[in-house]
């Protein structure tokens, strides 16, 4: 068959993703994102350019070959594609899952200049998946082992990327995990019918396999202090990847009463130890069948608490912004399929208190209405200090989810280096 020509490429309009019907799959936990077929992958792969300065790679913190891996696919040889993926990240199938392109790769995307940017996210999860359930994963190639022990701390996706990369240079590399289960945010927050876990679980065996050491419920600083991981067990270097996984509450008035959950300890109940088949598993969650919830926040862990919610039976569920929905930080397909899915949105809008019986259980909140423009001037100094409309509403919204998450603070003289040699930290310096 003859090439296309760029215009017969540009012609070709964005696949959609097929997905399940928002009706039903606001009632169950299975993935709303059901996958590409080979032909619709092939024929996202046509709209690449192949252009001889691929913006797109600009993009991708990891620095995947993504031109090359969409001509392999667009050729058919999809474990070529996903050879040439792994080249540069160890987690193709969740990143194609949960990883925000539009504001990455394909933001950068030529062809989203004048239209739809190439689905990069949606063929890296083809190729991935396409792997797992023809081949299994295949095994990268090891360097000759250079002797050197590295111990990580923390299993998710930052840890989980160093251990790949390092045991692939040659390193003994174990990981050390603080939970009974591996996968960090990727299991403990975002929900099954985002990730489901067992696309996390085949990744981690593939990097098991690949020589990568587990040791669950170790939480470095009690089971062991890095001081001990270096001197006593011999580790030449530890890299520190413990996330942001605290809780942040806001301090107003009515935290304490029964109701209201941090989404961190929502969700993990939820997703993690499996509460929403209670008893059938021994983690109770406040019961939301028939209740109206609203979750604060307009991020990611605030669309999955929300969406959570609502697959639990929540007769209203309802995201509570402070900003308008420009501003919100929530990936837009989530957003997208939240609304789908039946939840309410109300931008521009705080609680200020929060309303509860004599027996210690919620029943409303007071919210504030802001306007936009002058809340981005005050929010500096105290949001909650600076009325800008008088109105006033109280709802009897029964739970409420505060969704915001706390940098755990770690001595360090550069961001990613720490005052101890050898030892290393992805986060960044607390803002
Ligand atoms: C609900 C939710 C949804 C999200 N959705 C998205 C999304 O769709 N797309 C996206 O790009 N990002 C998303 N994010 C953000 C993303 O998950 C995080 O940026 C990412 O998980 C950070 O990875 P990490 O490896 O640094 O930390 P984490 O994933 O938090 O993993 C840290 C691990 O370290 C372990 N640990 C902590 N202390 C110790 C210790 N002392 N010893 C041993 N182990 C320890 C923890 O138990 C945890 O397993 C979401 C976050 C949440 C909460
Ligand atoms: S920028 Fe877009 S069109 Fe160009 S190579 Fe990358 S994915 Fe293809």
């Amino acid at each position: 068959m003859a090439e296309l020509t760029k215009k017969e490429r540009m012609q070709i309009p964005r696949q959609p993703m097929p997905e399940q019907a928002p009706n039903s799959r606001n009632k169950n936990f299975t993935e709303v994102n059901l996958g590409f077929t080979e032909e619709l992958a092939k024929l996202e792969a046509e709209r690449c350019l192949q252009c001889p300065k691929p913006k797109c790679i600009e993009g991708c913190p990891v620095g995947v070959q993504i031109k090359d891996f969409i001509k392999l696919v667009a050729d058919g040889d999809y474990l070529a594609a996903a050879s040439k993926i792994k080249e540069n990240n160890v987690l193709p199938a969740v990143c194609g899952r949960v990883c925000p392109q539009e504001e990455q790769c394909e933001a950068k995307c030529v062809t989203g200049l004048k239209g739809e940017s190439v689905a990069i996210g949606r063929l890296e999860r083809f190729v991935a998946d396409y792997e797992r359930t023809t081949t299994g994963i295949r095994q990268a190639e090891i360097k000759t082992k250079t002797g050197k022990k590295v111990a990580i701390i923390g299993s998710g996706p930052a840890g989980l990327s160093c251990a790949g990369e390092l045991v692939q240079l040659g390193h003994t590399v174990t990981v050390f995990e603080a939970l009974h289960d591996i996968g960090g945010v990727l299991i403990y927050g975002i929900p099954e019918f985002r990730l489901p876990k067992e696309i996390v679980k085949a990744e981690v065996d593939a990097l098991e396999a690949l020589g990568v050491e587990f040791k669950t419920n170790s939480v470095i600083g009690f089971t062991d202090t890095i001081d001990e991981l270096m001197t006593v067990e011999g580790y030449d270097a530890v890299f520190i990847g413990v996330g942001a996984g605290l809780p942040y509450f806001m301090n107003l008035p009515g935290e304490n009463y029964n109701g209201v959950y941090s989404a961190n300890e929502f969700l993990t109940r939820v997703n993690l130890m499996k509460a929403y088949k209670f008893p059938e598993y021994d983690t109770p969650v406040f019961d939301v069948k028939g209740k109206n919830v609203a979750v604060f926040g307009g991020g990611n862990t605030a669309m999955d608490a929300v969406r959570t919610s609502k697959r639990l039976g929540a007769a209203n569920a309802r995201i509570i912004y402070r900003r308008s929905e420009v501003e919100m930080p929530a990936r837009i397909e989530e957003v997208h399929h939240a609304k789908e899915e039946g939840i309410e949105f109300v931008m521009l809008t705080n609680p200020l208190e929060f309303l509860g019986d004599e027996a210690g259980w919620l029943h409303g909140v007071k919210l504030k209405r802001w306007s936009l423009a002058n809340l981005m001037l005050l929010e500096e100094e105290d949001p909650l200090r600076y009325p800008v409309q008088s109105m006033l509403c109280q709802s009897t919204w029964q739970l409420l989810q505060l969704v915001t998450a706390q940098i755990q603070s770690l001595k360090r003289q550069h961001p990613i280096s720490t005052s101890i040699n050898g030892v290393i930290s992805r986060l960044k310096k607390p803002q």
